[in-house]
């Protein structure tokens, strides 16, 4: 030391050492809500229930219905190294459960107040035990149906050190949901509810089915958009299931990347490498697809001792993972839905099968891939092209420049499209798609001029919604002003609407209301939110398939959508229109 003074060394007194120890289990609210829902993961639970308060630094409950813990052993459960999971040499090679070092339940109890109430699985009651700093302070039989319940308070209150290190509350409690999401989508056949402060926003059916798994947690439109990977390579016993966004939903960051191995969920770089290799040319700059990938690998093959909070793991076979992983995405972005245009072969084939290069080849409509997002596409009212062109081959790098080909309408099919007759071939409008765009672009451009087409109801309709409903109408409060809506608040959870959207007229305005504010929840997680609105109410006001059309109303939409900004795709990047050529016809036919 500088002084020149030697230092002494002494063993450190047996609390100082468990804080020390515990910090690096706990690091913050997160890591609790971790560490005992995998425990109750580890109990055989089939429900799992997860509330907090104050982001999870004033409290954190989470409940199960596991097998429980018998009275006599729950104060064990609070020692260091005591585990019911782990005896032998041999099965630390091949963890099967998520706990196994018997240090989560130490640590939480050194940092914070701790209720435990427990009642196994046939017992009549249960025990509980409460602790302040580590200390016991009150045991006995307590009430309590079957499974485990652990009360964690005021997290860090003895240590001010750790505490001001953490975010705010509500940073706090959305990485809590984050992690409940990703449990939630890995263990379908586990119902898990998550609340903060009284408003549950997660609740998952635990049917054991993934699909309504996806949707509880992602919503309606982003569940149903999300692609099913699933392969089996029997060779090395490696095995991949999950869920992952087509290019065409993203997020700006890789949070939404999720991987367990053995369902236990880690952090690995070389896996985000993995995934975003198979997205390879499919996905702007800076854009990162969601995904829930479980990689089932034999327990030797993996080291799940390895991080201290269990995050990180390690691969013996770090080669055979990686192009696993990658073989497996990439081919379920292969089996995506047909892409929009004939095939360029002599069949009329949109069979799911490898998608052509960004503008490949004369003929080719712009491929959904190259299409980026509606935000590439400037709004300038200019547009100084050619109207009458064909859509040019795309480049997939450039800001392209979309205009409609001049078309003549020849009928409506399956009262859904439109055919038109236009240069080089035939083109089949989506008349919902289209509509959508001519309304996004009305809305936008009034909302920019600051004068929204409003239409004021005759007398006050009173809306009731849910928490989300809420939070999006709060986060987007100025938006929905701009684009038309009034709404008021009316007490609890009761609103009051005054007025809707112009080009809402004539739809029930609660709905309307309610289904722009499902849908803005959905979009949110891709786009940017005043688009995202202007999205949703373009796409619920928007005509519907299903609609027949008269020929002058055919010839109207297609001339209004010409005069939009991005007339070949809808607000949410899908195409409007379809291009089949005249040398994809002939060959068709057989005369070239
Ligand atoms: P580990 O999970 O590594 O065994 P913990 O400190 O997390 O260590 O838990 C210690 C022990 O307490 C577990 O091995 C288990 O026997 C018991 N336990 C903890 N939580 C639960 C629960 N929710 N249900 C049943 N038993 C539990
Ligand atoms: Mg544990």
């Amino acid at each position: 030391m500088s002084d020149g003074k030697t230092m002494t060394i002494s063993v450190l007194r047996p609390e100082l050492a468990t804080q020390i120890a515990a910090g690096e289990v706990v690091e913050r609210p997160v890591s609790v809500v971790k560490e005992l829902v995998e425990n109750s993961i580890d109990a055989g639970a089939s429900q799992i229930i997860v509330q907090i308060s104050g982001g999870g630094i004033e409290q954190i409950q989470v409940t199960d219905d596991g097998m429980g813990i018998p009275s006599d052993e729950v104060a064990l459960a609070f020692k260091h190294h005591a585990t019911s999971k782990l005896t032998t040499q041999e099965q630390l090679d091949a963890i099967a459960t998520l706990g196994f070092r018997g240090e989560a339940l130490p640590s939480i109890v050194a940092v914070a107040g701790v209720t435990i109430t427990s009642r196994p699985q046939g017992e009549q009651a249960g025990h509980q035990i409460e602790f302040q700093w580590g200390e016991k302070i009150r045991e006995g039989p307590q009430g309590a149906p079957p499974g485990t319940s652990i009360t964690v308070s005021e997290l860090f209150a003895n240590l001010p050190a750790r505490r001001k290190f953490l975010k705010s509350n509500s940073a706090e409690a959305g990485r809590i949901h984050e992690l409940v999401s990703r449990y939630a989508l890995a263990y379908p056949d586990i119902s898990f509810v998550y609340s903060s402060e009284g408003r549950t926003s997660i609740s998952t059916p635990g049917n054991d089915r993934p699909a309504e798994a996806l949707l509880a947690v992602y919503g309606r439109e982003a569940a149903a958009a999300m692609l099913e990977v699933h392969s089996d390579y029997s060779e090395t016993g490696y095995k991949i299931d999950g869920f992952i966004s087509p290019p065409s939903l993203t997020r700006a960051n890789r949070t939404y990347m999720s991987f367990f191995i053995n369902r236990r969920w880690i952090q690995n770089r070389m896996l985000s490498f993995a995934l975003e290799e198979a997205y390879h040319g499919l996905l702007q700059e800076r854009r990162y697809p969601i995904a829930v990938i479980n990689l089932t690998i034999p327990y030797p093959d993996v080291d799940v001792n390895y991080h201290p909070a269990k995050r990180e793991v390690r691969f013996h076979q770090e080669r055979t993972v990686y192009s696993t992983m990658q073989r497996a995405v990439r081919a379920a972005l292969m089996l995506d839905s047909p892409v929009p245009t004939m095939s360029s072969g002599n069949s009329f084939s949109t069979s799911a099968q490898a998608r052509p290069p960004a503008g490949s080849g004369p003929g080719f409509f712009h491929s959904p891939f190259n299409r980026s997002s509606t935000r590439a596409v400037p709004r300038s009212p200019a547009r100084e092209t050619n109207v009458a062109g064909v859509p040019g081959p795309a480049d997939a790098a450039a800001t392209y420049q979309q205009a409609l080909p001049a078309l003549r309408v020849v009928g409506q099919i399956k009262s859904t499209y439109i055919v038109a007759d236009g240069p080089d071939g035939m083109y089949v409008v989506d008349q919902h798609a289209a509509h959508e765009r001519v309304l996004f672009d009305r809305i936008c451009r009034h909302a920019a001029a600051k004068s929204p087409q409003s239409q004021p109801l005759l007398g006050p309709v009173a809306v009731e919604l849910t928490p989300s409903q809420e939070d999006n109408l709060r986060s987007n409060a100025e938006y929905l002003t701009s684009y038309g809506f009034d709404v008021e608040s009316f007490g609890g959870t009761s609103y009051l609407l005054r007025a809707v959207p112009t080009i809402m007229t004539g739809q029930d305005p609660a709905r309307s209301l309610v289904d722009v504010l499902d849908l803005v929840a959905v979009d949110g997680l891709v786009r940017q939110h005043e688009d995202v609105l202007a999205a949703s109410i373009a796409c619920h006001a928007a005509i519907r398939a299903g609609k027949s059309l008269t020929e002058a109303e055919m010839v109207g939409l297609l001339g209004q959508l010409e005069a939009t900004d991005s007339p070949l795709t809808c607000p949410h990047g899908r195409p409007t229109l379809m291009h089949f050529s005249d040398y994809q016809m002939e060959r068709g036919f057989g005369r070239r």
